[in-house]
């Protein structure tokens, strides 16, 4: 990994706080902020994080790790946070409903009074979830959504739904100076093979040659961003001036039949997987795709990777990390 400091992305050294710093797109974030010259505190508590993806960067004079849990309070003292903590995958989400709530919620709580101590500004990362089974379609920011407030999905749907309330009225209350990105399905490499989510499940099911598990009958759509992409979109939207607060949609427009995705997936790992249709989960989004007009008009940004491109990049990582060989060097 190359974390030299890039001189055409160069801007002010600044000490960054990245909250869930060593899951998948906080990884990739702590890579970029330091490559541009940062200091960055990663804090994890390695619940669906991994030593792993931050392995490279262990030792580097301007990175620095905590194990914490953003539950509880954090004194530290930086010049921007990055919000990331949280489960992402329905699985992991699921799995303590109560405590992906909490840390949704109580850790916006926790980094929202960090932030405000601090006058600093902070970034949310929120998600297309707050649409919920969406009825308008792409989905724009001034949509205000169709959640099941007491279904599986809910702890994860309105816990985010509460942080970006959170966030508003720190806001408005406290002037405090809040970015919040609405992310849509992003993949790439350091999804972890297990955490059950569509690109890395059917990936690692293709490569194993077993069969690629369809939820419903493969006709819900989604629309996926290579996370390199995606972490452009963040720091353009960091970078943003004050009073610029989002929501913003963050995320691909190119949209996708759960079908379409395993059928490309099949023939990209050239593989023998056969289909196998399982029971759709409950209230599971039937299509999903961001308008990104506005990320177009106030951030100049669109995603440029391509799904084909981006899941080369993701195949091979995975092929890798299947056979045992080193995958973040
Ligand atoms: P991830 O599970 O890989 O990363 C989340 C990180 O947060 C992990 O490292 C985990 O250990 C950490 N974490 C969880 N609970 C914590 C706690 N209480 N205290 C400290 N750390 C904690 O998921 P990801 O895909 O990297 O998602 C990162 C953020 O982006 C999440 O907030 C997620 O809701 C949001 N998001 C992601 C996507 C996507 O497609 N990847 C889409 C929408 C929103
Ligand atoms: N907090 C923190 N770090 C700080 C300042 C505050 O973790 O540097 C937490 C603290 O637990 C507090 C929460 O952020 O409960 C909200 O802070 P705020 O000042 O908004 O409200 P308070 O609850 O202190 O009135
Ligand atoms: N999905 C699927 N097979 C899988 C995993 C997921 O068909 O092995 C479907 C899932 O039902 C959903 C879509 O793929 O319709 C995206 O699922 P993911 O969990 O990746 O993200 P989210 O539902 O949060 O968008």
């Amino acid at each position: 990994m190359n974390i030299a400091i890039s001189t055409s992305t160069q801007t002010q050294r600044r000490s960054i706080l990245v909250t869930g710093g060593a899951g998948f797109l906080g990884s990739h974030l702590c890579d970029r902020l330091i490559a541009q010259g940062h200091d960055v505190l990663c804090v994890d508590n390695y619940f669906t994080g991994h030593k792993k993806n931050i392995e490279h960067l262990i030792g580097h004079p301007r990175f620095e790790v905590l194990r914490h849990d953003v539950t509880f309070p954090l004194y530290v003292e930086v010049d921007q946070i990055y919000n990331l903590a949280s489960p992402a995958s329905p699985i992991h989400y699921q799995h303590d409903p109560v405590q992906t709530t909490k840390t949704i919620v109580h850790g916006a709580i926790n980094m929202l009074g960090l932030a405000k101590r601090l006058r600093c500004r902070i970034f949310q990362a929120s998600t297309s979830e707050v649409y919920g089974d969406a009825i308008v379609h792409p989905q724009v920011e001034g949509y205000w959504g169709n959640v099941n407030p007491t279904g599986p999905r809910s702890c994860y749907d309105e816990g985010k739904r509460c942080a970006e309330t959170l966030f508003f009225d720190y806001h408005r209350r406290h002037g405090l100076d809040i970015k919040v990105a609405r992310i849509f399905n992003t993949y790439g490499p350091r999804m972890h093979p297990d955490d059950g989510r569509v690109v890395s499940n059917f990936i690692v099911q293709a490569l194993k040659g077993e069969p690629i598990t369809i939820y419903g009958d493969g006709s819900q759509t989604r629309s996926f961003c290579y996370v390199d992409d995606l972490i452009d979109g963040f720091i353009r939207l960091m970078d943003t001036p004050d009073g610029v607060t989002g929501p913003v949609n963050l995320g691909n427009p190119v949209e996708f039949t759960m079908r379409q995705l395993a059928e490309l997936t099949i023939e990209m790992c050239g593989s023998r997987s056969a289909l196998t249709f399982l029971p759709l989960p409950q209230d599971d989004p039937r299509q999903r795709r961001p308008d990104i007009t506005l990320a177009q008009q106030m951030l100049g940004w669109q995603p440029t990777i391509a799904l084909r491109e981006g899941l080369r990049h993701t195949i091979a990582y995975f092929d890798r990390l299947l056979s045992g060989q080193e995958v973040n060097a």
